[in-house]
């Protein structure tokens, strides 16, 4: 038992960190991290695969209607844990031709997959309707486009308009999608934007889905699920207009917030999707089929960034530990520490959770602005050069989600696999029992600089 671990009275939450903790040492042990590697980004296995079933299980206790569970990819662009969440009976939502193409590599069938950016080009819709994606247009100009698309080829995509119910943001201002002046999908509460919704509905038989996404971290589960409502009364009412029931499904997007303050994995889905039944009972009466397009809710509780601490000091007083791991893996932290404190865990030269009395210190990252931090002022366990410093709850939107500021390469990221599945919170005795598979190779200094121009060494020397 370990700080990280010791009284949770949540049995899952402590397996979870009891896995975590195993898999730190085993990476130290086997080099995964170290004096040479000294960041890497590890994946819980088993608690994204836990997660997988959860959602499904949470919906299949409140509906019988089909329901297809697109994982948001930008939470976690990276192609095996696509594929791994295919295998688990999760499809994708995409939003750029660049997420579209890790998709098809993952092996992400069409009929599993959404297309949802609000600045899809004409030759990106041209692509998904040929291969039967659902796509949701955000805005008039784009059913336009898609009425001129569908003339020349019919296609076998189902095609829905993202509306937004303008119910009101959350705590965070720039994840909140349903607000009055949001730049996604269609204003409802806008002067004739309801009106005009209807009508394009009954005059496109082919336009049968409605798309809401009221926003992410921040947004209270009351509110997502208001807008989960706004959108079902839509389709009530277009359907009567219609005669028949021409929406037939209803793409409530994702958001479920994610816990960053413990193991614990709260809401949970099952109570969200027993919250929605509750709001919302038509939608779950078997009339309508479902998607839904979670994220970080999925992701976040699994990942772990590792970070060596490569000096300390103290400034002002103040002890600082000097790490690899800042803003170029935790930019939102870095930038916006209010909105995204991170969980940071202290683990010894040898991968094991440091004990000792807690000291406020900084966790500092290596990039060159004096805001490059991961924690101000947090009490932990005295961090020494050669310890390591986690930064937890980073399965999603933040080791995927590289900045590449000093050209700090991309961190190597690695698939686990526990022992023991941590449920009697004890780990390996010797790391051992730990399976690690490659997700993503570290990045070389030879792939910076061909990403930074390389080829063009020249180019300037003419002009
Ligand atoms: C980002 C996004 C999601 C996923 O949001 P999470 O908060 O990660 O669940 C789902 N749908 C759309 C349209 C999005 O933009």
């Amino acid at each position: 038992m370990d700080a990280t671990t010791a009284f949770s009275p949540d049995p899952r939450a402590a397996a979870a960190a009891a896995r975590r903790d195993e898999a730190v040492r085993a990476a130290v042990e086997q080099g995964i991290v170290g004096p040479d590697a000294p960041l890497a980004a590890l994946l819980d296995i088993t608690g994204i695969r836990r997660s997988a079933a959860a959602l499904r299980a949470a919906f299949a206790e409140v509906t019988t209607a089909p329901v297809l569970h697109a994982f948001a990819v930008k939470a976690c662009p990276l192609v095996p844990v696509l594929r791994l969440l295919n295998k688990e009976r999760i499809g994708a939502e995409v939003a750029s031709p660049g997420e579209l193409a890790l998709v098809s590599a993952a092996g992400v069938r069409p009929a599993h997959t959404v297309l949802d950016s609000p600045a899809k080009t004409p030759a990106e819709l041209r692509q998904a309707l040929a291969l039967g994606i659902a796509v949701n247009a955000d805005n008039p100009q784009e059913i336009s486009r898609i009425d001129t698309l569908t003339r020349s080829a019919p296609t076998r995509s189902p095609v829905g308009l993202r509306v937004n119910p303008q119910i009101g943001g959350g705590s965070i201002g720039a994840l909140s999608t349903a607000t009055a002046t949001s730049k996604f999908g269609v204003g409802l509460r806008d002067e004739g934007a309801r009106e005009w919704v209807v009508r394009a509905f009954l005059d496109r038989p082919w336009l049968t889905r409605l798309h809401t996404h009221s926003g992410s971290q921040g947004i209270p589960l009351e509110l997502l699920a208001e807008g989960v409502r706004v959108t079902y009364e839509l389709a009530e009412e277009i359907n009567q207009l219609a005669g028949r029931r021409q929406v037939d499904t209803i793409d409530i997007g994702g958001g479920l917030p994610v816990n960053f303050g413990s193991d614990a994995e709260t809401p949970t889905f099952a109570a969200y999707a027993r919250l929605l039944k509750r709001e919302v009972p038509g939608l779950f009466d078997g009339r309508y089929g479902l998607v839904t397009e979670f994220g970080r809710s999925l992701l976040a509780k699994h990942g772990t960034i590792v970070a060596r601490v490569e000096y300390t000091k103290a400034a002002g007083n103040r002890p600082i530990a000097i790490t690899h791991a800042g803003a170029q893996v935790a930019a939102r932290t870095v930038y916006a520490p209010d909105s995204w404190p991170l969980r940071i865990a202290a683990y010894d030269a040898k991968g094991r959770p440091k004990t000792g009395p807690a000291v406020a210190q900084d966790v500092a990252g290596p990039a060159c602005f004096a805001g490059d931090l991961l924690a101000e002022n947090r009490p932990l366990p005295l961090l020494q050069a050669g310890d390591y410093a986690a930064a937890l709850d980073t399965g999603a939107y933040y080791f995927a989600h590289h900045y590449a500021y000093n050209s700090l390469a991309r961190p190597g990221v690695y698939g686990f696999s526990a022992g023991t599945d941590g449920a009697d919170g004890a780990g390996g005795p010797d790391g051992g029992a730990v399976r690690f598979a490659t997700v993503r190779t570290p990045q070389t200094p030879e792939e910076l600089v061909a990403e930074s121009g390389g080829a063009h060494t020249r180019a300037l020397d003419s002009l």
